[in-house]
């Protein structure tokens, strides 16, 4: 798994963290996603998947 995101499409909802703690982090000063792995471990897929699925502003992108 791949993962990417788009720091200018990040409205810094924070649901990514959430579900994807070990993957996701935001940044102190304004809440805009950071990623912290970008090829997780197969254990956290399913989070992975979940957090691209229910981020508002489709800034996740996750490639198999
Ligand atoms: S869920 Fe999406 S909009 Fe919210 S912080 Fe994460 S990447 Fe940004």
């Amino acid at each position: 798994m791949k993962v990417t995101v788009d720091q200018d499409k990040c409205i810094a909802a924070g649901h990514c963290v959430m579900h994807a703690a070990a993957v996701f982090d935001q940044r102190d000063e304004d809440g805009v996603v950071v990623l912290l792995d970008e090829s997780p471990p197969a254990e956290l897929a399913d989070d992975v998947r979940q957090a691209a699925s229910v981020c508002p502003a489709m800034a996740i992108h996750v490639e198999e």
